[in-house]
């Protein structure tokens, strides 16, 4: 197939920045490193020269929640797409196994987990390898800000699967991580090329609203809204604060959806559905809304509340204006909002006695782990307040350590190996805890810059800064 009919297989009339040469450079066996802003179009980058190749392309993706929904979308466009990840049974899976044992797909979505498994790989190794595509490959890096340990083995998936040619995507990558992703890799410097399309699409407005306390907030995002136009998001930190200003919303009859992880499953797909088909309608979220969402059209993000690092913020208000069309993104900083992402760090930073305890409580339960449920630990780790987390987090770091396996929710959890005071470093973990602060804190910061809010977040991720011109600060300096 040419390039020209296969952009009419995936509907695109011209390339988008330097999609065209990145996918060229593919096509003729390149590696090649791609940074490109969010909603620009990475996928594209592998799954064009997936569809030309002879073989598979096996993706691996960290998000499992997403993989259907771009697999889906693939098949609509008839290429022959399909995901292999946790969330199948066992009989789905072997059947997916079998197919691609028949050579059935182009483009095979799998997690990092999955060549831990003998049946993958046994499948996997009748398979001519197109391509190996490695999405959000910032997570290969301890630097980057959403570290899988998964991720690290990498380069002995590119042995396992023969070196294929490897393209790794990511929209934020500062140059350390960009340096440890290629040597993660294990390919040498001078056998990738690193392909940079910067980090913000232009149509984006930034811009901080300074509020001296709550209501004088609510006031400003109420006058906001109501000067707006389009599908607007308001972001909130916490659940309360979303649900005190929707009521205060409808005390203005303000019409707005909500959605946050508190609604039914069913409650949030219906939301979310809506509110993608929308055309004006206002939504408050908590950040467990936007993953995967690839609505055009979204005119405004707002966040109510200081988010806890430059990246969460950068991917969130990257889900404004895809369709290139003039977007708002307004943080609203009031003070009083600190201490809500302090406590999150306290929260997501148990300490090493913690964790002791917690894993002392687990092995005392050892044969009854299956009927153990949240409520149960966190009566036992005793809690002031309901809605920390930290058992959660403290059970990812005793798997991250492979102290216990499974799941606690499906009851599967399991011990696999024996407590050792020495498996937790306290300087580790105390590093990890000032390595949030400094993030809430280069945040904060943002709010205060003087010259460019662009700038300052090129600046934050080290990459190269060619002007801006669309933010608050650079359209009041004459
Ligand atoms: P990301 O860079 O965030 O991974 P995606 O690959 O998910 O972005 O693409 C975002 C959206 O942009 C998708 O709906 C995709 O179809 C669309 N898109 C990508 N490239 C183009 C293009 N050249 N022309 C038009 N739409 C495009
Ligand atoms: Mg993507």
């Amino acid at each position: 197939m040419d390039l020209e009919s296969i952009k009419n297989t995936f509907g695109i009339s011209d390339f988008r920045g330097k999609q065209e040469t990145i996918i060229k450079h593919i096509l003729v066996g390149g590696n090649a490193l791609v940074l490109m802003p969010t909603g620009m179009g990475k996928s594209l980058c592998y799954q064009i020269p997936a569809v030309s190749l002879p073989g598979v392309c096996i993706v691996i993706s960290p998000l499992i929640a997403l993989m259907k929904d771009q697999v889906t979308a693939l098949q609509r466009k008839g290429v022959s797409a399909e995901f292999i990840n946790s969330s199948l049974g066992k009989s789905e899976r072997l059947e997916r196994y079998s197919k691609l044992r028949s050579g059935d797909y182009k483009i095979l979505y799998v997690s990092p987990e999955r060549f831990q498994k003998k049946d993958f790989l046994d499948a996997l190794s009748t398979q001519k390898i197109s391509l190996l595509a490695i999405d959000e490959a910032h997570c290969i890096s301890q630097w980057g800000h959403d570290f899988r340990p998964d991720y690290t083995k990498i380069s002995w998936f590119r042995e396992v699967l023969g070196y294929p040619t490897t393209i790794a995507l990511t929209a934020t990558a500062s140059n350390r991580v960009q340096e440890d992703i290629v040597s993660q890799l294990g390919i040498p410097k001078e056998k990738i090329r690193i392909f940079d399309d910067g980090l913000f699409r232009p149509n984006l407005k930034l811009s901080v609203v300074d509020c001296f306390d709550t209501e004088s907030k609510y006031n400003s995002i109420f006058e906001d809204l109501e000067n707006s136009k389009g599908p607007s998001i308001i972001y909130f930190s916490l659940i309360q604060d979303l649900e005190k200003f929707s009521h205060w919303l409808d005390t203005r009859q303000k019409r707005h959806l909500v959605y946050h992880g508190k609604l039914s499953p069913e409650q949030r797909n219906k939301v979310q559905s809506l509110f993608l088909k929308s055309e004006e309608t206002i939504l408050l979220a908590t950040n467990a809304f936007g993953m995967g969402i690839d609505k055009p059209n979204i005119r405004n993000i707002y966040h109510a509340q200081i988010p806890g690092s430059i990246e969460s913020y950068y991917q969130e208000i990257g889900r404004a204006g895809r369709d290139g069309d003039p977007s708002f993104c307004k943080l609203y900083y009031c003070q009083e909002d600190l201490s809500v992402q302090m406590e999150f760090i306290e929260w997501q930073n148990p300490d090493g006695l913690y964790l002791k305890k917690l894993f002392g409580f687990l092995l005392l339960k050892e044969n009854e782990l299956s009927g153990l449920d949240y409520g149960t630990l966190q009566a036992y780790m005793t809690f002031k307040n309901r809605g920390d987390h930290r058992i959660q987090t403290a059970l990812n770091l005793l798997a991250n350590k492979g102290l216990i396996s499974g799941d606690l929710e499906r009851g599967t959890l399991q011990i696999e190996a024996p407590w050792s005071d020495s498996i937790f470093s306290e300087s580790e973990l105390l590093e990890k805890k000032k390595d949030s602060q400094k993030r809430l804190y280069q945040t904060l910061m943002y709010t205060k810059v003087i010259d460019c809010r662009r700038k300052f977040i090129h600046g934050y991720f080290d990459s190269s800064f060619d002007g801006c011109g669309n933010c608050d600060l650079c359209l009041t300096t004459p």
